[in-house]
């Protein structure tokens, strides 16, 4: 009986190893100060570097694509608050080609709690991102083709309306008015489309130039009082003294804000609460908190609020009007320009969503396009 199970320790213990030495991903284990103690082949593969090579070394020798900012969030997460890491990097194989990784880091600890080593594994997701660029790509083209004639359409509409109003009866007038409200949310679909194509591929252009936060808050609150004046929300307000001026893309900004408040008037019932703060977070970042007091998030869909297209069943039945698309945008733009999204939500009592933005300032970003 003791001679089996002594057997069966070494002969699992194998089996374990030739599992995570063939493993499609590459694995690495490294000591407490990130010095690579084991890989397995694929890392060979994936890189390049010889066994030899990436033992005793760190993984910088693949991974110095990595920019400051990234490697600090990385560092800290793992080490400091000894958390799991996952991310998406750009790395560099030994004969200079660039390729894309996405990463999952997790410390293992010791009974007391400190770090014995780390684990990482990567995968090479060079061809999924080439084809995701494909897609983008391809709604671009594709929303760029719809954007004109639906343009001519509303011009078009616009013209009818203003020419033939002694001629036209109320119901004819009406039915005019109806096929231009339609015309108008397909180009609001179709301009989403074309932000989320800029946005994914990279060619969003972040230009921030310093300024206040308060008049264009305000001015949003103005327009979504304006479009949803029917509604009668009670619209409540506060900043902190303290927000000073800071580098924003007003643009994007605007579009986070204004996503955030129409959806808290959308999906909310009218005459409600909403409460709009911007306080400053540990001195270092400008918090954006959005409340409402509507419809919430069912618990089992909440981690799917981000996600493309996403609709809750909940909301989706009462305000039937909508995209999917607006918080995915949002947190694409946070996330370009270096800042952090949230939410908390109860069902039938009403959500939270916030946003952060940088005290130093939303990060510029180099590219060709803006929000459509
Ligand atoms: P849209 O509003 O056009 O559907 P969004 O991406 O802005 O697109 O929102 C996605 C979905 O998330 C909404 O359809 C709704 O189901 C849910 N949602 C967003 N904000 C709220 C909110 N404040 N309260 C309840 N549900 C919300």
């Amino acid at each position: 009986m003791d001679n089996k199970i002594q057997n069966n320790i070494p002969i699992s213990l194998e089996i374990f190893k030739s599992a995570v030495d063939q493993a499609s991903d590459h694995i690495i284990i490294t000591n407490s100060n990130g010095i690579i103690v084991y890989a397995n082949k694929s890392v060979g593969k994936t890189t390049g570097y010889t066994s030899e090579e990436i033992i005793g070394n760190t993984p910088k020798l693949w991974g110095q694509q990595m920019d400051i900012l990234f490697y600090h969030t990385l560092w800290n997460t793992i080490s400091n608050k000894k958390k799991h890491y996952y991310g998406q990097l750009i790395n560099k194989r030994k004969n200079g080609e660039i390729y894309d990784a996405e990463i999952h880091i997790s410390p293992i600890l010791d009974t007391n709690g400190n770090i014995i080593f780390y684990i990482g594994i990567e995968q090479d997701i060079t061809k999924q991102k080439a084809v995701d660029k494909m897609k983008s790509e391809f709604i671009s083209l594709a929303a760029h083709q719809l954007r004109t004639p639906l343009t001519a359409i509303k011009w078009q509409l616009e013209l009818a309306l203003e020419n033939s109003k002694e001629v036209i009866s109320e119901s004819q007038k009406i039915r005019l008015m109806k096929i231009a409200d339609s015309n108008e949310r397909m180009i609001s679909l179709v301009d989403a489309l074309l932000t989320v194509s800029h946005l994914e591929t990279g060619s969003i252009v972040i230009t921030p130039i310093k300024m206040q936060i308060n008049p264009i808050i305000e001015q949003c609150i103005e327009e979504c009082k304006n479009k949803y004046h029917n509604r009668h929300h009670d619209i409540q307000y506060v900043i902190d003294s303290l927000i000073p001026e800071v580098p924003l893309d007003k643009i994007l900004f605007e579009q986070i804000v204004q996503n955030f408040l129409t959806n808290a008037i959308k999906y909310s019932l009218p005459n409600t609460h909403i409460d709009i703060h911007v306080v400053l977070e540990n001195n270092d970042q400008i918090k954006i908190i959005i409340k409402d007091n509507g419809f919430g998030i069912p618990e089992k869909q909440k981690e799917l609020i981000f996600s493309r297209f996403f609709r809750a069943d909940n909301s989706k039945l009462i305000e039937t009007d909508g995209t999917g698309l607006g918080l995915y945008l949002s947190k694409k733009i946070v996330e370009a320009y270096g800042g952090t999204i949230g939410f908390e939500s109860i069902e039938n009592k009403g959500s939270t969503f916030w946003f952060t933005v940088p005290v130093t300032g939303m990060k510029p970003k180099e590219g060709d396009k803006g929000i459509a």
